[in-house]
């Protein structure tokens, strides 16, 4: 194996975990946008667990201080809506309330740009 091919594959498992979950439409859209011309992602999409703050469908586990992708919300298996999350500082009904308003869990964790990530998950 040369080094391209090395590359490559580093490559591929990258995206691949990179991109569990993510809907084919957005992935279509995406490689569409790059290749400048229509491409069709087909294909099983893994199932995740839904985010308790925004509720895609962004977790492969619950409760284990994953970060959703989409709204930042740190899953620390806070289901209470009115608990004090300490690793989110709030509680979820705060976080869910700055999701409506801002788009993320709080107005600070927003990325910079932003890549779709509102169209990357399924509910
Ligand atoms: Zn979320």
């Amino acid at each position: 194996m040369n080094r391209d091919e090395d590359y490559d594959n580093l490559i591929r498992v990258g995206l691949k975990s990179e991109y569990v979950g993510v809907r084919n439409e957005y992935l279509s859209k995406r490689i569409s946008e790059q290749l400048v011309s229509d491409q069709t992602v087909v294909g099983v999409q893994e199932e995740l667990f839904a985010c308790p703050c925004c509720e895609f469908k962004t977790l492969s586990v619950k409760g284990e201080y994953d970060i959703c992708p989409v709204c930042f919300w740190e899953d620390d298996g806070t289901t209470d809506h009115t608990s004090y999350s300490l690793p989110n500082r709030m509680t979820l009904t705060q976080a869910r309330n700055n999701f409506l308003e801002f788009g993320a869990m709080s107005e600070s964790s927003l990325p910079h740009p932003d890549r779709g990530r509102l169209d990357m998950y399924s509910k």
